[in-house]
């Protein structure tokens, strides 16, 4: 997409957007726009939902209970949402954070937690994962908010793939894989939806690997001779597909 308008501030939004449509933001975003950017009447900024691609929008009123804006016109269009399926194991908190919102920028469309062995979480904020993905899509200009999905069990999740997922395969970052490049073993998937499944601070369980390899649908592979950590194996990971088979093409 070109890079018009680059400067603006973009904010996620739930309505609908057309030309000439008023709209008036909640606390929090009226807040953010006139305290912190200290934007006024007249400022422009970048919206979209998700589904009718970015618009300019205009400051009519810069209270900082209930900023106004007018649309004045849509500037790209919705581009489709990913579909590269995204698993990991949650990692504490701000390392939570932080995963998310790289998996938003490297192109995740679908992110779904999966609780194994050796998970040091088990409640999730579903609503702050949200937060994050969208502040990180408003900052990489990505059109389309990945899905967060429920947390599910590494058990669940493979008994339910071929109903939910069909013909995707399953890329599973393994670090006891002998230590290989992912490249040729990536590139044999290329024009088939896939998904990655990256394992927690404490790796994966014996069974767990034994499980995962028995799946016809699961593409054990190594990133490499050095032990890296969830997110920055999540990253690598994400990095190497998307340039081999991805939208990075
Ligand atoms: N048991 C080790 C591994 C954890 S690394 C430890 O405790 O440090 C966390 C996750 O990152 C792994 O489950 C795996 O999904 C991924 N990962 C890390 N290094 C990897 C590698 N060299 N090859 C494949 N996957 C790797």
């Amino acid at each position: 997409m070109p890079r018009t308008h680059a400067s603006l501030q973009r904010l996620h939004v739930e309505p609908d957007l057309s030309t000439g449509a008023t709209l008036t933001l909640g606390r929090d975003q009226s807040l953010y726009l006139a305290a912190v950017l200290r934007k006024t009447v007249g400022d422009e900024v970048v919206l979209f939902n998700g589904r009718d691609g970015a618009w300019l929008a205009r400051l009519t009123s810069d209270s900082k209970k209930a900023v106004t804006l007018e649309i004045v016109e849509r500037i790209a269009p919705q581009t489709p949402p990913s579909d590269l399926w995204y698993g990991f194991a949650p990692l504490k908190t701000e390392r939570l954070d932080y995963v998310v919102q790289k998996a938003t920028e490297m192109g995740a469309g679908v992110i779904q937690p999966v609780l194994t062995r050796y998970t040091q979480v088990s409640r999730l904020k579903h609503e702050k994962l949200v937060a994050n993905v969208i502040e990180a899509a408003e900052q990489c200009e990505v059109l389309t908010v990945p899905e967060v999905r429920s947390e599910t069990t590494l058990e669940r999740l493979l008994a339910d793939w071929p109903a939910r997922e069909g013909s995707r395969r399953l890329i599973f970052a393994d670090e006891g894989e002998a230590a290989a490049s992912p490249l040729d073993a990536i590139r044999a998937l290329a024009g088939q939806p896939i998904g990655l499944l990256v394992g927690p601070e404490g790796g994966f369980s014996h069974e767990e690997r034994t499980l995962l390899r028995a799946q016809p649908f699961v593409v054990p592979v190594s990133l490499g001779p050095r032990i890296l950590r969830a997110d920055t194996a999540a990253v690598a990971a994400l990095a190497v597909i998307q340039a081999i088979i991805g939208d990075w093409r």
